[in-house]
């Protein structure tokens, strides 16, 4: 055994866990567990733990189906919502390795993330990542099903007793926290029901692991409360839907921020220009990746503070990147303001720190900031801007991931394919669809 899963095997000795749930995530970014008795933990470390993969959304054919768990030893955690002194269950965040070859599996999200990692280190760089999932409280009917019936009539940063949730939140935080989360701040968001909580940054590949387990404890500490969390980006018509702002930042070996340039106007190296003109570049076909859902597409529009337009700005947040204010040089980022917390967060990231690092091997340009509300901007304006616009929906997003390149490799032959496929699928159904709008609108009148 390694120092590292010696320690985590005495931690399970101390913490009387009986119980390790062994995770991993499928192509969609939902999070897969299989349990194992707590005495298996040295094996899981050392042979991995075998699981049928055909099973698993987009992970294999039938035929070639066996999977291998090799749980990551700093991803030991035990989960506060099954924690007594006696018994105590505890999650392990795995790489899945392909048992015929013995190498990582290429259908394994976490595996294309650390692929993009290798990319940047390549380059001399490592990847900081800071998301912002925001997120709706839903009331439960009698049978316990979700509703879209918010539990409070808050607004952006109200306080008790307007923000009944604030109880709820509270909770969520101290499960956060007991899961090793450094938290920063909460608020209640915008939209009424909705809610935001900041956590510290890290770098990319455990903020993704971090997405995940946030996702799961804000669902679990919600349904303590008979409240139904959701991430959904639009739930509500006609209300700000929930985005997952991403915080990015490229620091160099020696631990400089390599965004960061206080000589320059926006404070931001050439670098970070180079990057956000690539994440810019390739908007459209990210949006497959950063947006995957037919719900998405109606977050993205309009009025919402949800970007629109292809853009960056250092004052206004209708862009698509956004470079926050940096009290010190170490916090230079750009924050990436399309992304929706529906995102498998491992694709989303290795996808946007793929783009970014296109821009900078080519040297690409970094058009001026545009400091005006583009909402306002009518097609004229945009179009003497050079402003582009994001996909409209779904369909036009993966048509947009398969005419590029860049984005589509950075999933991979594997992922690509099978999340096209997916996402194709998805969309054609949604098309054939009625909805109550249309309902609504036609079924009386003609
Ligand atoms: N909810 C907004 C979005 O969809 C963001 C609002 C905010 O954080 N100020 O991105
Ligand atoms: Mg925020
Ligand atoms: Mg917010
Ligand atoms: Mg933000």
């Amino acid at each position: 055994l390694t120092e590292d899963a010696q320690a985590v095997v005495d931690e399970i000795e101390e913490k009387n866990v009986d119980f390790l749930r062994l995770q991993f995530t499928d192509i969609l970014g939902t999070v897969k567990n299989v349990s194992v008795p707590a005495e298996q933990a040295e094996k899981a470390f050392t042979e991995g733990i075998y699981f049928d993969g055909s099973s698993i959304e987009g992970f294999v054919r039938i035929q070639e189906s066996d999977m291998r768990l090799v749980p990551d030893p700093d991803t030991f955690s035990v989960l506060p919502w099954r924690n007594s002194d006696e018994h105590a269950s505890a999650r392990l965040i795995c790489d899945v390795i392909n048992t015929s070859t013995g190498e990582p599996f290429e259908g394994d999200p976490r595996y294309i993330l650390k692929q993009a990692l290798e990319r940047a280190e390549e380059l001399g760089y490592t990847v900081n990542a800071a998301p912002e999932p925001e997120f709706f409280l839903f009331e439960e009917d009698e049978d316990g099903r979700a509703t879209t019936k918010t539990n409070d009539a808050g607004g952006y940063f109200d306080l008790a007793p307007k923000d009944l949730a604030s109880d709820v939140r509270r909770d969520i935080i101290y499960g956060l926290e007991d899961m090793g989360f450094e938290i920063e701040a909460s608020h209640h968001e915008v939209a009424q029901g909705q809610h935001e909580i900041n956590f510290e940054y890290d770098d990319a590949l455990t903020t993704a692991d971090n997405v995940g387990t946030f996702r799961t404890v804000v669902r679990a500490i919600a349904a303590q409360h008979d409240l139904h969390a959701t991430f959904m980006p639009k739930p509500i018509p006609k209300i700000n839907g929930s985005g997952m702002h991403t915080h990015i930042s490229l620091f160099t070996e020696d631990g400089e921020n390599a965004f960061h340039d206080g000589d320059d106007e926006f404070d931001l190296s050439e670098e970070a220009k180079q990057f956000t003109a690539g994440i810019l570049e390739h908007a459209p076909a990210l949006a497959a990746i950063t947006n995957p859902t037919v719900n998405s597409y109606k977050r993205l529009v309009p009025g919402y503070e949800a970007p629109v337009y292809v853009a960056w700005s250092d004052r206004n947040r209708s862009a698509l990147i956004r470079k926050p204010a940096a009290r010190i040089p170490a916090a230079s980022r750009i924050e990436a303001r399309f992304p929706d917390p529906s995102c498998n967060p491992y694709l989303a990231f290795a996808a946007l720190i793929h783009a970014g690092l296109d821009g900078i091997e080519r040297g690409l340009e970094c058009p001026d900031p545009v400091r005006e509300n583009i909402y306002d901007f009518d097609a004229e304006k945009r179009e003497e801007y050079g402003i582009e616009t994001l996909p409209e929906n779904l369909g036009e997003a993966v048509e947009a991931l398969q005419e590029d390149e860049t984005v589509f490799n950075a999933l991979g032959d594997h992922i690509g394919e099978k999340f096209v496929e997916a996402k194709e699928q998805e969309y054609k159904e949604y098309l054939v669809d009625v909805s109550e709008w249309e309902i609504d609108r036609y079924l009386e009148t003609f």
